[in-house]
């Protein structure tokens, strides 16, 4: 039995005082079985040792990004040692924004994945179609191409420290939530994909995540899919009904 996974992507919100009150007021209040969810939050790097320091003990802390390149002269880059030395377990990887706003190809999210893993951080990788993409049929062949860009990089053991989370970039942010169906189709291929290049065992392993417009209202219709482990919400993270959200993945049988 996979345990189930919601992730909160923070993205480059809050400041300092709205940081400790999401904190105080929402993340420390979460009551969840952590046999059952695992929780992780991903603030903006400055945020992080704050929220090292104040967040509860079943909630871990991740980042939103680690630089391509190991420590050394790259100026305004955070790498995975300095992430490592912070105890961070956790990194989001691929995240559309990352790949839409600053050029990162699947190359680069294979090779950052790659490194992350060989310095024992846990990665997020995310992968999604754009609207376009979907509407000519294509969604497949896109996140196929996405996740063979991170096998080429991974040996088959660091399999067990990513989890994929599905995010069609038509539904971060927008309101436009995948319907459970449509999130489960793809689901379904990950897996899918997952037990053929990769074997059985990672694929009952692997938890694959839905993000994209998750909130409290559509929680608990989209994780009854069989092949959906769990959540990457981005702007419900911000507010209280993520509490509501956790509980919907707490309650899932
Ligand atoms: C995200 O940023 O990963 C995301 C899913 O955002 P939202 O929940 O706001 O669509």
């Amino acid at each position: 039995m996979r345990r189930y996974f919601v992730g909160g992507n923070w993205k480059c919100n809050n400041t300092i005082a709205q940081t400790q009150s999401l904190i105080n007021t929402v993340i420390n209040k979460l009551v969840f079985d952590a046999n059952k969810v695992e929780v992780a939050v991903a603030p903006i790097f400055l945020h992080v040792p704050w929220v090292q320091a104040n967040i509860q003990k079943n909630v871990q802390v991740a980042v939103q990004n680690s630089s391509l390149t190991k420590m050394g002269a790259y100026t305004g880059e955070i790498s995975v040692e300095h992430v490592k030395d912070l105890g961070i377990p956790w990194v989001i990887l691929g995240h559309s924004e990352r790949r839409q706003y600053y050029g990162e190809s699947n190359e680069i999210v294979g090779k950052k994945t790659r490194l992350a893993l060989d310095h024992q951080l846990s990665v997020m990788a995310c992968v999604g179609e754009k609207l376009a993409e979907r509407e000519s049929g294509n969604t497949t062949q896109v996140i196929q191409a996405q996740l063979e860009a991170i096998k080429k990089e991974l040996t088959t053991e660091q399999w067990s420290k990513v989890v994929v989370a599905y995010e069609p970039v038509w539904a971060i942010g927008t309101g436009k939530t995948a319907s459970p169906e449509q999130a489960q189709d793809v689901h379904a291929f990950i897996r899918g994909w997952l037990r053929s290049q990769l074997g059985t065992q990672v694929e009952q392993a692997t938890r694959i995540i839905y993000g994209g417009s998750v909130t409290e209202k559509n929680a608990a219709d989209l994780i009854k899919q069989q092949d959906l482990d769990g959540f990457l919400v981005g702007g419900a993270a911000l507010k209280p009904g993520f509490a509501d959200i956790v509980a919907a993945a707490n309650k899932a049988q």
